[in-house]
Formats: C-alpha cells, structure tokens, sequence
C-alpha cells in the first residue's frame, strides 16, 4: 500500500494576544501543546498568569470604553464580523489542518464540521449587530420611557479543548455583534486556533483590545478571569465540577455567568423506527469527534424487541470505523486530546467490564502510539452502572433496553445532566411527546448533532445555564437600560 505523506501545518501564533500585540508571558513561562497522534511536542506556547489577564483585562476595558470600538456604528461592528469570516473560510484548509494537529480530530471531520459551522456562527451574529435595539414603554403619567440595549461590558470567555475554533466562533459571535470586549483563555491542550484566529481578527480590522486571547491553564490563567474585577461577564464552556468553582469564584464580583456543560444524553430508539438510520446516526452521535461531544449520545435505549439487531448494526459499523492519522482525509477517528482523558476512558471500559456490562466492540487502545481508543460498544447496560450514568467523553456506547413509555421517560430523565437526546419513531405523536417529556435543552427527532447557529443551544439541570446560538446566545451579552424622560 503506498504511504501517503501528509504536510504539516505551519504554527504561527504562541503567544498571548493583548491590545493588538503579541507579547510573551509576563512570568516568561511556557506550556507545551502536543501532538494527541503522535505525542510530540508541536510548540511552547505563552502561559499567561494574573499579571497577563490584567493587562489584558486593561486593554479590553479601555477598548470598550473609548476609541473606536465604542464609537463604531453598529452595522460597522457587523461588517468586520463578515470580513472574519470571510478570511477564516478563505484559509478553511490551513485552519482545518492546524485544529486536526492540535487537537487530534480527523481533517475531514475539521472540514466538513467545525470550520463552517465557525464562519456560519460568525455571519449569522454579524447580521445581527445593528438588530440589537430597545422599546418604547407605554407607562403611567406624561413620560417619554424606552429602553436601550446596551453591551454588557468587558466578556471573560474560558473554552475548552473539544471543538475549539467552534467554542471560539460560538463566543466571539455573540459578544462582538453586541459591542462587548474579549478576554478569552482557550484550553491548555488546544490553543492554536484560538491564537490563529486573534491574528487573523487583526488583519481584517478589529481595533486593539476588542479581543484578547490568553493562553494558559485553568486554576491560574482561568481563575485570574473569573475573579478579575474588571470583567463584567464569564462565559464558561467546561465541565460542571469547574462550574461550580467558577460559580463560587465569581460571586465575590457578582458576575453575570453563562454555563455550558456536561451531559449524559439518552437517544431511543423505537422498534417502530428506521433501524438502519437510527443505527448509523446512533453511531454518528456517539464516536464523532472521538466522543468528546457534550451532546453525545451515550445512553442509547433501544425498544428490547429490535436490541439484539440495533446492537449488531451499531457493531458493524465500530468494525468499518478507520483509526489513523487525523491529517489524512480517510481518517474517520483521531486519538484522545490527551493522556488524561486516554487514561479516564481507559478506566471507565474497565468499569464496565468489571460491571457486567457485555463489551461487544473494542475495549484497547489502537496502536502503541497517540491517545487511539477503539470504538467500544457496550450492550446490556443497566441503569445503575456507572458507565451509565458518567460523562465519559470519549468513544464508548452504553445500549439500555427498555419496553415500556413511561418507564422509559423515567429513566431516561433521571440524571442531573439535561443537554440533549434523541428519538427515533415514526409515530410523530409518540416523538412529539416525548420532546415534551424529556428534561433536555435540545431533543433531536429522527437526526442528531444537527446544529445551526439561529438555533439555541445549552442546558437543562446541571447541563447549563443560559443559552449560546440564536437570538436567545445574544442576550446574555446585553444590557437593558430604562430612560425615562420627563415630558412635563
Ligand atoms: P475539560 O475536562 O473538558 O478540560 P474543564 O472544565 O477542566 O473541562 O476545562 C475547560 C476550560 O476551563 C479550560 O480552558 C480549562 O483550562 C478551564 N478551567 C479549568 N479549571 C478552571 C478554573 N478553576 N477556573 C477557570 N477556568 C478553569
């Protein structure tokens, strides 16, 4: 078979991005970014601490409050949204390929999935930059009352390492249409985008100090946003045990926080379903992205009576799945982030053997090189099993069997997670009532992972608070203002 030689891409950005300039970290101090595929180092990056989110904190404060971002027609706000995206969807190849690097997702998957669903996000909150407007407000007496809708202020934006241009697309969006201003961290396994995309926002025009990007860790680069008294808002993509601690820590400043977290989503499939569909997309839900998806399908219920052939389905499937290098197109699974997240998943497959769930595909790692975990299919799990009821994040599915509605709805509802699930009928009343049954803020009939930027995202329960996507993303990065003016 002839060796296809793959070229890397050039890394251009390393360090933190504040007012306009690159800078080193103030301590000096850098982190390594890695290689998921091959465990290399692929570059030092900047490792921002307190005294870089101070200084970025400064520039974001004074960009919002004079110059010409707060002079900027709205519509002109707009424009320079669309010119980013359109420079991100002109250099769509090179972005792809240092996302795959970076982060280990297939190129192809970068392609068709993260970078338009990027430049979408980015067009449709630039449409809405000059749509952003208050009332006028009939109340009692001779007053002129109305309402502006004014920009929350200095945004501190913590994403994580999953989809992280997308994250980046999702965040800047809707603070930017607003008239926010940025201090971002992108995730310590996966800052390159992010920093790309700072250099790239430059190009087209985004006056200094709109955005700042701060590489570095959590509990540092992370914890100096959230406590930072000059940002006004958090918005925070992650896990709900770092929530909590944001939550906590943001308190003393009462900052407005926005949450995007976790889940454990049902997807159920009805025996009066397209099985070969529900199937194949029950396979797409879950290994997509190598299953680190906060949306993922990872409890599948599947009606008792067609079990044995949904599982067989999904089986074939995991078997045709192609492991490899993320940078060549016929990839369809990269590795891991990282060893962390190897090591958890590893444990998590354990668990389930140990817990008497039957292990039907996979179960080792492919390869003896990069964070390779073999699609791995569990059938007969149990409610109570703990691969059932963790977030695992990587490419490990738990089939449940169920034969009755309403235990179902149940079961299907009982964790603290509440992100997504799926139905697979073709009873539209049954799916229809279900979509109302189900505790999740996203329920998917007949499809799954369908995602559209005019289209609200986020969580019920512990999945989330507030929502990113559509008009509703937007509203968390607004302000309303009462004026009353005296007509007397
Ligand atoms: P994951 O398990 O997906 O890495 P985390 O919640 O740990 O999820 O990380 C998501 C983002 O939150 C990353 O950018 C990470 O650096 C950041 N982070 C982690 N801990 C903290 C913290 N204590 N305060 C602020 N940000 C944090």
């Amino acid at each position: 078979m002839a060796t296809v030689t793959l070229s890397k891409p050039e890394v251009k950005q390393t360090e933190c991005f504040i007012d306009g300039k690159w800078l080193p970290a103030a301590s000096g101090k850098t982190f390594q970014t890695i290689n998921p595929a091959t465990e290399e180092v692929i570059a030092e990056v900047a490792e921002g601490d307190a005294e870089d989110i101070d200084l970025a904190v400064k520039s974001a404060r004074s960009a919002f409050e004079s110059g010409p971002w707060k002079n900027m027609d709205a519509r002109d706000r707009g424009r320079l949204l669309y010119k980013l995206a359109d420079r991100i969807e002109q250099d769509l190849d090179e972005l792809a390929a240092l996302e795959s690097l970076d982060n280990g997702k297939p190129i192809s998957d970068a392609k068709a999935a993260d970078l338009p669903l990027v430049v979408d996000c980015l067009r449709y909150y630039a449409g809405y930059a000059d749509k952003i407007h208050g009332q006028t407000v009939p109340i009692r007496g001779n007053y002129f009352c109305y309402t502006r809708k004014e920009p929350v202020g200095v945004v501190g934006q913590i994403i994580p390492w999953n989809f992280p241009m997308l994250m980046t697309a999702w965040k800047w969006g809707p603070a930017l249409a607003a008239g926010c201003t940025i201090v971002m961290k992108p995730a310590e396994q996966t800052p390159l985008t992010c920093l790309r995309m700072a250099q790239l926002a430059k190009e087209v025009g985004f006056p200094d100090g709109v955005i700042n990007v701060v590489p570095g860790y959590g509990p540092t680069a992370g914890g100096s946003i959230v406590k930072h008294r000059g940002i006004d808002k958090v918005a925070f993509t992650g896990e709900h045990l770092t929530a909590q601690i944001i939550m906590k820590e943001a308190a003393d400043s009462l900052k407005r926080l926005t949450f995007e977290l976790g889940g454990k989503s049902p997807n159920i499939v009805f025996a009066d379903s397209d099985i070969d569909l529900a199937a194949e997309k029950a396979h797409f839900g879950l290994y997509f992205n190598q299953g680190q998806c906060c949306c993922a399908g990872s409890r599948v219920f599947v009606e008792e009576s067609i079990r044995e052939e949904f599982v067989e389905k999904v089986a074939k499937l995991n078997e045709h799945r192609k492991l490899g290098d993320p940078l060549d197109p016929q990839t369809d699974q990269g590795p891991q982030v990282d060893q962390n997240q190897f090591d958890k998943i590893m444990k998590y497959i354990d668990i389930g053997q140990q817990e008497g769930a039957n292990m039907v595909t996979g179960g080792k790692r492919h390869g003896d090189k990069g964070y390779f975990v073999e699609p791995t299919l569990f059938d007969q799990v149990t409610d109570d099993m703990k691969i059932a009821t963790d977030e695992i994040f990587g490419p490990v599915m738990s089939v449940l069997s169920f034969d009755n509605y309403q235990d179902l709805v149940e079961r299907a509802n009982n964790t603290f997670y509440g992100l997504a699930a799926a139905v697979w009928t073709r009873d539209i009343a049954k799916a229809h009532n279900l979509a109302n049954e189900l505790r999740a803020g996203t329920v998917w009939v007949n499809c799954y992972d369908v995602f559209d930027a005019a289209a609200p995202f986020g969580g019920f329960k512990m999945s989330g608070m507030g929502r990113e996507l559509g008009e509703e993303g937007l509203k968390p990065y607004v302000e309303t203002k009462t004026v009353t003016v005296s007509l007397g």
